[in-house]
């Protein structure tokens, strides 16, 4: 007698055919249906094969995402940084260009103005100088290739040391900056990292403190050390306050304020590495406090 029902070969070549297509018909239920032990686990693999397929499919489908999201960073990042590379170079070119006329127009010489391009012409070549090391840090955090070099060292000398530099920088922003540490704070420090995340910390203090009073502080917490930089400016919504350690993000209007939005990031991968951890409190319009506590020793 001849039956309705497919045969096993045809329905193999559905289920086949669906798995192809992504979806499957075939259930728990319906192979426990089956009589046949050979086609219980033909079955039984067919579905596998079709889970499996699916699991591929989902993590391809996530990675696409993620790779995606990384080449819109890179895109941003390089239309960020060739903007603010431009912009130094700008300056360079017009006061190279000033100085060079006034050597040579045969004009008498004009030391004060020639003094003034100069410091302008220094300045910018500092910009370029950070923009470039600024870049070189974010190339070796993300290659994974950021190693730390630790030496005993007084971290209140430390701090001391990067604010004297910012000397000059605060006079121009109308800042005064007052220094709150209790030491010698010894430990096994990364000295010149330290340095680089209170500079970017202080330099932003700066940046958004609206000329206002700002505080560096450093204190020992027994097995671990704390320094801070505090100021008066612009401050940050709640909303924000989390996002601004990552990537390329930024609170503050372009317009009013340059930047990469990196400055935080590499602070927080700086600190994390050496096992510490930053954080901030700030009040829209009122001010705000970075705080970074770092062991002390290994
Ligand atoms: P940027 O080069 O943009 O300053 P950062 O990573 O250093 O990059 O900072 C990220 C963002 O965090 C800034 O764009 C700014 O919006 C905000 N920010 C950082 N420091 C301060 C501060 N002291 N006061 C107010 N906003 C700040």
């Amino acid at each position: 007698m001849l039956s309705d029902e497919p045969s096993l070969v045809e329905r193999l070549l559905r289920h086949i055919a669906e798995i192809g297509t992504g979806t499957c018909s075939i259930t728990d239920n319906s192979i426990a249906a089956e009589r046949d032990p050979n086609v219980q686990q033909i079955l039984a693999g067919l579905l596998m094969l079709h889970e499996d397929l699916q699991y591929a499919q989902q993590r391809q489908t996530l990675l696409l995402q993620d790779l995606r999201e990384a080449v819109r960073a890179r895109d941003d990042f390089l239309s960020i940084a060739s903007h603010e590379l431009r912009t130094p170079i700008t300056t360079l070119t017009l006061q190279v260009d000033g100085l060079s006329r006034m050597l040579h127009d045969g004009a008498p010489a004009q030391p004060e103005k020639m003094a003034r391009r100069l410091e302008i012409t220094r300045r910018q070549v500092d910009r370029l100088a950070a923009l470039v090391a600024t870049l070189i840090d974010v190339s070796r955090i993300t290659s994974g290739n950021m190693q730390l070099t630790r030496s005993l060292a007084d971290l209140a000398e430390v701090i001391r040391s990067v604010t004297e530099r910012f000397g000059e920088e605060l006079a121009r922003s109308g800042s005064t900056l007052d220094l709150d540490r209790q030491g010698p704070i010894w430990g096994n420090f990364d000295v010149s990292r330290i340095d680089q995340v209170v500079s970017n910390l202080l330099s932003n203090a700066i940046r958004y403190g609206r000329g206002k009073p700002i505080v560096v502080g450093a204190r020992s917490l027994g097995t671990m050390a704390r320094f801070w930089v505090e100021d008066q400016g612009i401050g940050i919504a709640p909303e924000h306050q989390s996002r601004i350690f990552q990537r390329y993000e930024r609170a503050a209007s372009s317009t009013n304020y340059a930047g990469l939005g990196l400055g935080l990031w590499i602070s927080r991968q700086l600190v994390e590495a050496m096992g510490g951890m930053i954080n901030v409190r700030s009040v829209a319009d009122q001010g705000s406090v970075f705080t970074v506590d770092v062991p002390r020793a290994d």
